[in-house]
């Protein structure tokens, strides 16, 4: 079970308000997706999720235990980045690995862990190669094989399609996809691209200025958005 609670969440940097009070529920194995133009909040509310920004009002529960003020570590979450932060003087094996090393896991377990991942990722040519050697696919795989490898309850991603190329986005969408059918794992997944959102998500939550405009699955926000900036945003018929 790995269900998300964020109840009126707030966020306000000195005295800009950011986020207007949020609400939604996540339900456990859902692939959740927040769209929203730049700017709207998306990334702070997920950073808040992550414990990487504080909360200003409102609470962020994990299967129901109120994680504000939790250490990212202490949450039982990864992230995977936009940029993918990998280590570059490490291997991939290495960067995969990191994280356990660091929680103190024994050298057999990291590796049956870092191996599993890497299959199901694809990822076993190249378990000792450093990420120049890669392309960006291939760096965006390790990035989420790092999240993997931890067997988190919930994955939060942040843009992690935005610098690969037109086609690459699209086998990669497919490939989150079926890494959420094979793990099920609860996902909370920001862009803000309307296709990822109506391709991929279960649930999409359609964010501007720091609130929510509308929660729906694809099918009922494009059948019924509820107002024009919703049928704007997602392209359907408004
Ligand atoms: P999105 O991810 O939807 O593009 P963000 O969550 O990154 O939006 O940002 C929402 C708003 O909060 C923006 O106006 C941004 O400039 C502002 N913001 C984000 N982080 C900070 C910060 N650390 N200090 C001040 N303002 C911030
Ligand atoms: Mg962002």
């Amino acid at each position: 079970m790995s269900t998300v609670q964020i109840r009126d969440v707030r966020k306000s940097f000195g005295a800009y308000a950011v986020l207007h009070g949020i609400d939604i529920d996540i339900a456990d194995g859902e692939f959740v997706i927040l769209v929203g133009p730049s700017g709207c909040g998306k990334s702070t509310l997920l950073r808040m999720v992550a414990g990487l920004e504080s909360i200003t009002s409102g609470t962020v529960s994990i299967d129901g235990r109120v994680v504000n003020g939790l250490e990212p570590k202490d949450r039982d979450i990864a992230m995977v980045f936009q940029n993918y932060a990998l280590y570059p003087q490490m291997t991939v094996a290495q960067n995969m690995g990191f994280a356990l090393e660091l929680a103190g896991a024994k050298r057999e377990e990291i590796k049956s862990k870092v191996d599993k991942a890497a299959g199901i990722l694809g990822l076993e040519p190249l378990l000792q190669r450093k990420p120049a050697q890669l392309s960006g696919g291939q760096r965006q795989r390790v990035a989420m094989g790092r999240a993997i490898v931890r067997d988190p309850k919930v994955f939060l991603f942040d843009e992690p399609l935005s610098n690969l190329d037109a086609k690459l986005r699209v086998k990669m969408r497919a490939e989150i996809k079926a890494l959420h059918q094979r793990l099920k794992t609860t996902i909370i997944y920001v862009t803000h691209d309307q296709i990822e959102a109506m391709t991929m998500a279960d649930k999409i939550v359609v964010m501007q200025g720091g609130h929510i405009e509308q929660i729906g699955s694809p099918l009922d926000l494009y059948d019924n958005p509820r107002n024009v900036f919703v049928a704007g945003f997602l392209g359907s018929p408004a």
